[in-house]
């Protein structure tokens, strides 16, 4: 353990300083360990030792101040903490009578949750692994409520035979939704056309709602991953509402914006949806894994996964295990408590705020850069960036990572090839934001010059 801890010391005191990009391959890293499993084993020391010699090489500096790929977060130090007392105590989190010490913290950090993203103070809380496991349990006691209202039970009969259920979603919503409705033998869903932002257009999902009256599940979003841009919840709730559809919103990073007073108009009608999946593992900057699912009608989350027998033991209260897909688990939902009780509700407004400030000074530093357009609107912590044409925008990626200062990462928005900066980590600083700008100008200019 010491070994471990002075690695992890070594680790993130460098987080700052080194090169964010992974210098070893997946296949450099696996020659570098016995091919078959050795006959003699090693001591736990050793193991850690030779585990952080192969492995470092071959880590990404998503903790950087500077990294702004995909949305990752950084981790807390008391959220880190937290984690692995977790794995020391090694508690299986699924039953409430079993293992009270850390039940009573996650349900604690699931109370402070509601109250910090203005919930429903009466919702059910789980603590799933990330977004995608938190919009399959949102959309499972979607699934299973509307079909109990029509007369099916999905626990007893399954989905083959059920009555038609319809799920409507934005045009632009995550891939992991998509996965979501998959594993619930939903099939694809019926997207609802988007703004230029990527915004559900409320009016299209009126209309939508109208074409059929089988039970529907309505899919909102808080946060693009391109444009940050959030659906307009009052009046898809309203639309969805008039027409006696659950709304969930997939509010992965989005979601956290809800928690500041300068940001709350964005998710104006946000509450009145009906279930909300988020991740901890982003904004809120606890280590992987970690999501959290909230359904309003407790109920519905608890027929969904709720489940009796006679070994288990059985609380007053549903038990955890009810709450989540999983029986046995970590109690993932500590390092979650640990995090907000180190920001404090006052920490945790200004951890969203910068991460939004860091965004808008980006944008601005990156739009003067020659031959650069920020593609979005910046009203959250994604800035979405081009260059003249796709060649050029993917030389400057190439330059980017090679030199391994600055990360933004790869994607595909409105038929351009784009870089995406998502400010996620709770490390970036105006410096961070300032070296950014400075990197990413000499790498355009690097490029464009190359090019003349
Ligand atoms: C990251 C993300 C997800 C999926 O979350 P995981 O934690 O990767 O499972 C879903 N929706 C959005 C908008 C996301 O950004």
């Amino acid at each position: 353990m010491t070994a471990a801890l002075a690695a992890a010391r070594r680790w993130r005191a460098d987080l700052a300083t080194r090169p964010i990009p992974a210098t070893q391959p997946v296949g450099a890293g696996r020659a570098r360990l016995p091919q078959s499993l050795p006959e003699q084993g090693m001591t736990a020391v050793e193991v850690v030792e030779e585990l952080v010699d192969v492995v470092e090489p071959g880590l990404l500096t998503i903790g950087s101040p500077r990294f702004f790929g995909w949305v990752m977060g950084g981790t807390l130090p008391a959220a880190l903490g937290a984690d692995w007392l977790v794995s020391a105590w090694d508690q299986n989190a699924g039953m409430r009578d079993a293992t009270p010490g850390v039940v009573a913290v996650e349900e604690v950090a699931g109370q402070w949750l509601l109250e910090a993203l203005d919930l429903p103070s009466s919702s059910a809380v789980g603590f799933v692994t990330g977004c995608t496991t938190a919009n399959l349990a949102g959309l499972a006691a979607a699934r299973d409520a509307l079909l109990a209202a029509r007369g099916w039970d999905v626990a007893t009969q399954g989905v083959q035979g059920a009555p038609r259920l319809r799920v409507l979603v934005g045009a632009e919503r995550h891939g992991s939704v998509d996965l979501a409705l998959r594993y619930l033998g939903l099939g694809a869903p019926t997207p609802v056309a988007a703004d230029a932002q990527g915004r559900m257009d409320p009016d299209a999902l009126r209309a939508a709602l109208e074409t059929e009256d089988s039970p529907t599940v309505v899919c909102a979003q808080a946060g693009n991953i391109h444009s940050g841009a959030f659906d307009p919840f009052a009046p898809i709730c309203a639309a969805a509402h008039d027409a006696g559809a659950w709304v969930h919103v997939d509010g992965a990073f989005g979601l956290w914006a809800a928690a500041s007073p300068a940001l709350r108009h964005l998710v104006a009608g946000l509450a009145d949806a009906d279930s909300w999946a988020t991740d901890a593992h982003k904004t809120l900057s606890t280590p992987y894994d970690s999501g959290v699912a909230v359904v309003r009608d407790a109920g519905a989350l608890r027929r969904a996964f709720g489940h009796s027998a006679d070994y288990l033991l059985h609380s007053q209260e549903p038990d955890p295990h009810e709450l989540v897909p999983e029986m046995s688990r970590r109690a993932r939902g500590v390092p979650v408590w640990a995090a907000l009780r180190s920001l404090g509700r006052s920490g945790l407004v200004d951890l969203v705020d910068r991460l939004v400030r860091s965004a808008r000074g980006l944008a601005m530093g990156l739009a003067e850069v020659p031959g650069l357009t920020v593609l979005n609107d910046v009203v959250y912590t994604q800035v979405t960036v081009a260059a003249t044409d796709d060649e050029t925008t993917l030389a400057v990626l190439d330059r980017l990572h090679e030199d391994g200062l600055v990360y933004p990462s790869a994607s595909r928005w409105h038929d351009r090839a784009v870089m995406r900066f998502s400010v996620s980590g709770y490390a970036t600083d105006d410096v961070a934001v300032a070296q950014t700008i400075r990197t990413v100008w000499e790498a355009v200019e690097a490029v464009t010059v190359g090019e003349g």
